[in-house]
């Protein structure tokens, strides 16, 4: 069943860049020889390791421990020895601890036990156990967002891949179409919903013509803007429905999963396998060898560089992800994780590298806001240090950090730089706060 959607009118019209990697077919890159498998991919609080320096482990074994309610469990990719338990940087720079194995190439592989029954509880049970979280970027524990404290009627699959230059979302809805349905069907199932519709955008009329064809799914074609894929956007899109500001996705009657964590739903229940790896896509004009790869988790951005046959030399800017949410990165001696969507090699001429200067008020940034923020005020407050401002006047705090504000902007102001300066202060304050009163409260 086909639909229309609603209309969004803000956003950016951002070329895709999608030919450079959408018609090739997924390749599965070889495991590296070490492996570095952080403890903390996902939300919430890190994993716990319960392996030890020395311990030989296998492909699929668990290696760390969920620690709470929004955490995960930690899986290993390959066979081999543990090295080290120490702490690297993750793509953010912060220090984190991981799991190093050595790799011993002989894939000796440990699966989950069978399940007796596809009863709704059942596969959320496994949803949890397989460690599976949102693999778009957020990495929220799946097994909390199927289970809403609202009641829900709709579950949305978010087909849009709004970001340019990914296509392993594309990828996986043309190569393993019948493996994507069985999961969404099992997501559906989990959360008790019988509407199930898939929001795909207009750049992907393949597979929003096959998807069409399923009488239990809706296919909303959606307009090529970005970021369509952002959840408030996308229900609007597929369902008119509003989240209100401050609330979750539920409050709309709504639950969303992206193409990634549905397949990897399907494989934890009908394959009885963990996640411990993924689909990314490796682009950039300066990259030598677009692709797009499955890729064990723990895998250095290095050697994914050297399978790709490394960068140009006018290269400006190696990116994890999308290049509009994704960070710059600064090293490529950083490992993949379950959210790890992409790697971007980008040329001069697709990075900005001018100097921002003073503010013309132009009001694009304004414009373009998907949020209907004012960008250049929560800049200014942030420049001046006055982030009660940024919270009380700019709202920043409802900002998805979607980019397209930096990436109108003629003067080239590093907004989203300021916006996550503001965000991050604001979060500090919280926590002291919160802190405080935890610590009163104990007197
Ligand atoms: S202020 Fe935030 S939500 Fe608005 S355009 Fe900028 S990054 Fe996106
Ligand atoms: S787009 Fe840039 S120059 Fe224009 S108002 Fe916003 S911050 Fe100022």
């Amino acid at each position: 069943m086909l639909e229309k959607a609603k209309l969004f009118l803000r956003g950016a019209h951002i070329p895709d860049k999608k030919n450079l990697s959408k018609d090739i077919p997924i390749e599965e890159m070889p495991a590296p020889p070490i492996l570095a498998i952080s403890l903390a991919q996902h939300i919430g609080k890190p994993a716990t390791p319960i392996v030890n320096v020395g311990d030989r482990v296998l492909q699929g074994q668990l290696i760390g421990q969920s620690s709470g309610f929004i955490s995960a469990n930690i899986y290993s990719s390959v066979s081999g020895t543990v090295i080290g338990i120490e702490k690297r940087p993750n793509v953010s720079g912060a220090k984190v601890d991981h799991i190093i194995i050595e790799n011993d190439n002989k894939y000796e592989n440990v699966v989950l036990e069978p399940l007796a029954d596809r009863e709704p509880q059942t596969i959320k049970n496994r949803i949890a156990e397989a460690g599976i979280v949102g693999m778009g970027g957020a990495g929220f524990p799946t097994v909390v967002k199927l289970s809403p404290q609202t009641k829900v009627d709709t579950l949305i699959i978010n087909g849009a891949e709004c970001e340019p230059y990914l296509t392993c979302d594309y990828r996986v809805m043309k190569e393993r179409p019948q493996d994507l349905l069985q999961g969404i069907r099992l997501l559906a199932k989990a959360v008790g919903v019988s509407k199930i519709i898939m929001g795909i955008e207009k750049n992907k009329p393949d597979m929003i013509e096959f998807f069409a064809k399923e009488s239990d799914i809706t296919v909303v074609a959606l307009k090529k803007a970005y970021p369509m894929g952002s959840e408030k956007h996308l229900i609007y899109c597929c369902t008119g429905r509003k989240v209100p500001v401050g609330k979750l996705p539920a409050d709309a009657g709504c639950v969303v999963q992206n193409i990634a964590t549905a397949l990897a739903t399907y494989e934890a229940v009908e394959l009885n396998k963990p996640l411990y790896e993924r689909y990314m896509t490796c682009s950039g004009e300066s990259l030598y060898q677009p692709r797009n790869l499955l890729v064990k988790i723990g895998t250095r951005y290095d050697d994914i560089l050297n399978f790709c046959k490394g960068f140009k030399k006018d290269t400006a800017m190696l990116v994890s992800g999308g290049p509009m949410m994704g960070p710059a990165m600064l090293s490529t001696d950083i490992y993949t994780t379950k959210t790890s969507s992409g790697f971007l090699a980008l040329s001069t001429k697709e990075v900005s590298v001018e100097n921002p200067t003073n503010c013309i008020n132009c009001g694009k940034c304004a414009q373009v806001c998907p949020m209907h923020l004012l960008p250049m005020q929560i800049d200014f407050y942030a420049q001046a240090g006055d982030f009660d401002s940024a919270e009380s006047v700019g709202g920043v705090m409802n900002c998805i950090s979607c980019g397209c504000c930096a990436y109108v902007c003629p003067a080239k102001r590093a907004l989203v730089q300021s916006i996550t300066l503001a965000k991050g202060q604001i979060m500090a304050k919280r926590r002291a706060a919160q802190a405080a009163q935890q610590q009163g409260g104990k007197k």
